[in-house]
């Protein structure tokens, strides 16, 4: 694993990734050897999630191999730990960068009670989706994560 640690001008995630590592950026959950995780913004997905590459690489096939598998075993971790705290009835697992250029995958907990559940999260509106959870709720539930995380990567850093 060889991440580049310099961020790319002109990319959104490349931003994020700059906030993180200033401190500046509240949904920060937790930083892996190939990616930072972080808490996404459409929490009717309670538990939505979205794993950062540390590499700025525009598809998966301009990875390294070594490097897209270490990212790969880092979803299935963090899928399994978000599973852990929300016990979904589905995970769904999206890898598009067409509105951002650098490699990013969504992790999105389906439940039961969604009557769009057997398809895609974007048929639902995206002003439906984007539920934001009273502090305190959204605090525990990050705290949670950071548990399940951690003990699931013993090379996470959880603060
Ligand atoms: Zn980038």
């Amino acid at each position: 694993m060889t991440p580049d640690n310099a961020t790319t001008a002109n990319c959104g995630i490349c931003a994020i990734i700059d906030r993180i590592k200033a401190g500046n950026f509240h949904d920060h959950i937790a930083e892996l050897p190939g990616c930072y995780v972080i808490l996404g913004d459409r929490q009717y997905y309670r538990g939505y999630c979205v794993l950062l590459s540390k590499i700025h690489a525009t598809e998966l096939y301009l990875m390294t191999a070594e490097d897209a598998r270490v990212l790969f075993d880092e979803v299935r971790l963090v899928a399994e730990a978000i599973a852990a705290v929300v016990t979904p009835w589905k995970m769904n697992y999206e890898c598009l960068g067409n509105s951002e250029p650098h490699v990013h995958w969504h992790l999105l907990p389906r439940y039961e009670t969604d009557e769009l559940r057997r398809g895609p999260i974007w048929m639902r509106a995206e002003s439906e989706q984007k539920v934001s959870l009273e502090e305190n709720d959204r605090l525990a539930l990050i705290a949670s994560l950071r548990t399940e995380i951690a003990a699931r990567c013993s090379r996470a850093i959880v603060k």
